[in-house]
C-alpha cells in the first residue's frame, strides 16, 4: 500500500523531501512529473477503459493519512537552502520531485487534478486551467506562432469559433480555414505545408451532435506534420480522442466533469514535452498567460472524478432512451445512438464500451417559436427542465442554439454547421425517474399539438 501513498506522505510532509538525502536525480524526466502509479501499457487481453485508468492513477492521500489529498492552498512554496531557489528557477528541480515555486506555475493539488485528467484521456500528461476557453486559447497559442494557420472544423463551439474566425487574426494574426471535416480530402487540402500546425475539432460537436472520424483525420494531419487538437466536453469517458490518433484533447471542465453546474475549469491533455512547454518561464502559455485554476476548486474537481464514469452512463442512457421515444412519436431528432444518425457506427466503432452514445440530444422543432413554446411549457409547467445553457448538469438543460449559444455564428454559418433556427439541444439530466421524467416531456408535446 505504501507505494501508492505521495512521497511527501513517505517522508513527512513536502519540506520534509526538501531536507532529504540529496538522493536526487542529475536528470529531470519530464513525464516523471505527470507519473502514473504503475505502467498503463497495453495488454493483449485488456481493452482500455478510462475506468480502469482513474482506478489505476495515483491515489494521493492526505498530508496525516486522510484518504482525501490536502489542499496545498498556498500561492508561494518555501525552500530549506537559498541554492535550492536558482536551482528551482534553471529547471533542475520541479514538481516531480516536490519543489514548487509558485501557484501560477505548477501547485500540487492542481497537478494532481491533472494526472487525473491524464488518467482519464490516456494522455502522458495534462493540466488545468481556469476554463475551457483559457485550454484551448492557451494550447493553441502554445502551437501557432504569429503569422500561423489553423485548419478547423465549420461545426464548433461558438466561442471556440469566434476566437478563431475574430480574435486570433486581431490579435496575434493566426488565420483559420474552416472545413467540413466529413470531407477527408477538402481538410488535406486546406492545410498548408510549412504554415498549418493544427487541425482543430470536437469529437462530437456543439450542438449539431457532428461525430468526428478521429483515427481518419489524425492519419491526414500527421501525414503533413500537423498536430491535432480535440475537444472532447461533449463525450467524456464516451471517447478517448488521443487513443485514437489525436495529439491533445482540451476539455471544459465546466461541463459533465464538473457534474455540478457551479464552477468553471478546463484541461489541456497531452504529451508531457507539450504540458511542459505551457509551464515554460519563459515561452509558457500557461505560465505567462495565466489562466490559474484555483486549488480549493482542483480539489472539489477531483472528488466528482471517481463518479464520472456512473454519471456518463445514466446521461448516455436516459438520452438514448429519450431520443428513441421522440422518434417513435415523429419527432424530428438528432442523437449519435439512434441507427439512422449519419455517424452511428463510426461513433460505435470508436466509443469506449458500455458507456452509451452521449448525454445530449437535439429536437429540431423548425421554428424559434415552436423551440421557445415547448421549452417554455417543458421548464414552467411540466417541470421537466430548465431552459439554461450549458451542459452536464444532472437536471435537464435546454437551450436554443441558434440564438444563443452558437449565436456568435451568422445565419450563413449557422446553416453551414447544420443550425437550424428551431433546434432545441438537450442536455439529458438523471434526476427522478426516467419513467416520470419522460411523462413530462410526452405531456409538454401533447400541449404543444
Ligand atoms: C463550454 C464549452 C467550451 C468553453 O468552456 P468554458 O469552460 O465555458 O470556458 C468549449 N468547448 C465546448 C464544446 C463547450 O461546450
Amino acid at each position: 500500500m505504501a507505494e501508492t501513498r505521495s512521497p511527501s506522505f513517505l517522508v513527512g510532509g513536502v519540506a520534509g523531501s526538501k531536507r532529504g538525502t540529496g538522493a536526487v536525480k542529475e536528470k529531470d524526466d519530464q513525464q516523471a512529473i505527470f507519473q502514473k502509479k504503475s505502467n498503463m501499457g497495453p495488454s493483449p487481453t485488456w481493452i482500455w477503459d478510462p475506468a480502469a485508468a482513474l482506478a489505476n492513477a495515483r491515489h494521493e492521500f492526505g498530508e496525516h493519512g486522510g484518504v482525501n489529498m490536502s489542499i496545498e492552498a498556498s500561492a508561494t512554496f518555501t525552500v530549506m537552502e537559498p541554492e535550492t531557489m536558482r536551482r528551482m528557477f534553471a529547471g533542475e528541480l520541479g514538481p516531480d520531485r516536490d519543489f514548487f515555486i509558485y501557484s501560477r506555475h505548477f501547485n500540487p493539488t492542481v497537478l494532481n487534478l491533472g494526472r487525473l485528467m491524464a488518467a482519464l484521456e490516456g494522455t502522458e500528461a495534462a493540466y488545468c486551467t481556469a476554463s475551457g476557453m483559457s485550454a484551448i486559447s492557451s494550447v493553441l497559442l502554445q502551437l501557432c506562432s504569429s503569422g500561423g494557420h489553423i485548419v478547423a472544423s465549420t461545426v464548433l463551439y461558438g466561442g471556440t469559433h469566434a476566437l478563431l474566425t475574430h480574435f486570433f487574426p486581431r490579435a496575434c494574426n493566426i488565420t483559420t480555414t474552416f472545413v467540413d471535416i466529413g470531407d477527408v480530402s477538402a481538410v488535406k487540402n486546406a492545410i498548408v505545408e510549412g504554415k498549418t500546425t493544427v487541425l482543430y475539432l470536437e469529437s462530437m460537436s456543439n450542438p449539431t451532435l457532428r461525430v468526428a472520424n478521429i483515427p481518419e483525420l489524425s492519419k491526414v494531419a500527421h501525414e503533413k506534420g500537423v498536430k491535432v487538437v480535440v475537444d472532447n466536453t461533449f463525450a467524456p469517458m464516451v471517447l478517448s480522442p488521443a487513443r485514437l490518433g489525436a495529439d491533445v484533447v482540451v476539455h471544459s471542465i465546466s461541463k459533465f466533469i464538473s457534474g455540478g453546474a457551479d464552477v468553471i475549469a478546463g484541461a489541456v491533455c497531452g504529451p508531457a514535452w507539450l504540458v511542459n512547454s505551457m509551464m515554460d518561464l519563459h515561452q509558457g502559455a500557461l505560465m505567462l498567460l495565466g489562466p490559474t485554476m484555483n486549488a480549493k476548486v482542483a480539489f472539489e474537481l477531483s472528488e466528482r472524478i471517481p463518479h464520472l464514469g456512473l454519471r456518463m452512463k445514466e446521461h448516455c442512457a436516459r438520452a438514448l432512451a429519450f431520443a428513441t421515444r421522440l422518434k417513435k412519436l415523429g419527432l424530428k431528432v438528432i442523437y449519435p445512438g439512434l441507427e439512422d444518425h449519419p455517424q452511428h457506427h463510426l461513433l460505435k466503432s470508436m466509443a469506449n464500451k458500455d458507456y452509451g452514445f452521449g448525454g445530449l440530444l437535439c429536437l429540431d422543432m423548425e421554428t424559434e417559436e415552436r423551440a421557445n413554446r415547448l421549452m417554455n411549457i417543458l421548464q414552467n409547467h411540466s417541470q421537466f427542465g430548465f431552459m439554461a445553457v450549458s451542459l452536464g448538469y444532472y437536471e435537464t438543460l435546454m437551450s436554443c442554439s441558434g440564438s444563443s449559444t452558437s449565436s456568435e455564428m451568422s445565419s450563413e454559418e449557422q446553416a453551414l454547421a447544420g443550425i437550424s433556427p428551431g433546434l432545441v439541444r438537450m442536455s439529458v439530466g438523471y434526476v427522478g425517474t426516467l419513467e416520470q421524467k419522460w411523462s413530462q416531456l410526452e405531456k409538454a408535446l401533447s400541449v404543444l399539438q
